[in-house]
């Protein structure tokens, strides 16, 4: 079975269709789960929406998400997010917002947690450090947590009852329990690389020793970033928010 894993994909439909052929290209027939921010900072959350919807994929609430259906309020926003989301609840058709609104905080799915920052602080914690990392790692409730939120690619696992970083290198890695997958953002990846990224779960019995728990591996995927940079500026939205996705900030 394989799984393709997104998140932060923030309106950004061009990032989005990219990371979608490349889950076409690699893991055909793959089901499509996200971690929330699906809407924010970018200007098509209807369309986004909509394609996410067509493509049956399931998932959770993001701290924007909740923002922009009035369940969050603006104040832990900075200056720029805030703009973007009372920009995006204005635009937002009822049939997104009801998608929206029937997302859960928090969703297991056999032996992995999805939420988008931790299970214990689902719209707030940013995981950053080895000390969040082993807060978490101790006390899940499946053997993978599946997040976002930092908009930062992550791996940790415990050794020897520490909490520690893997590194990512683009290949197949083992998934080991316990273990925090920081899937990265499709639509404004904050690790300086511009690229959107996404993360393939392989839970293929092909009888080799993957372990029980498969592989993780990161995809970067190269998306058409004037376009969404484009449609940001028409839409009136901070102007930060279009030059930060050349960069990857
Ligand atoms: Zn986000």
């Amino acid at each position: 079975m394989k799984i393709a894993l997104l998140s932060d994909i923030h309106a950004n439909l061009a990032a989005l269709r990219a990371v979608l052929d490349d889950v076409d290209a690699v893991a055909s027939g793959a089901a499509i789960w996200h971690t929330g921010d699906i809407v924010g900072y970018n200007a098509e959350p209807n369309e986004v929406v909509m394609l996410l919807r067509e493509r049956g994929a399931v998932g959770v609430m993001g701290n924007h998400d909740a923002a922009v259906l009035g369940e969050l309020d603006l104040s832990w926003f900075n200056a720029a997010a805030a703009a973007a989301a009372r920009w995006t609840a204005a635009h937002l058709t009822a049939a997104s917002a009801t998608w929206l609104r029937a997302l859960p905080k928090i969703s297991e799915m056999g032996d992995a947690t999805l939420v988008h920052g931790s299970p214990r602080e689902p719209l707030g914690e940013y995981i950053v450090d080895a000390a969040g990392a082993h807060e978490n790692l101790v006390s899940l409730s499946t053997p993978i947590l599946f997040h976002g939120h930092t908009h930062t690619p992550a791996h940790w696992t415990l050794r020897a009852g520490r909490a520690t970083s893997v590194a990512i290198d683009g290949a197949a890695q083992p998934l080991h329990a316990p273990s925090l997958v920081n899937l990265g953002s499709v639509g404004q990846p904050r690790d300086g690389d511009p690229r959107a990224a996404w993360v393939l779960w392989d839970r293929s019995d092909d009888g080799s020793a993957l372990g029980a728990l498969g592989t993780v591996t990161w995809r970067r995927v190269a998306y058409d970033i004037a376009r969404t940079q484009a449609l940001v500026r028409a839409a009136g939205l901070p102007e930060s928010l279009a030059t930060r996705l050349a960069v990857g900030a």
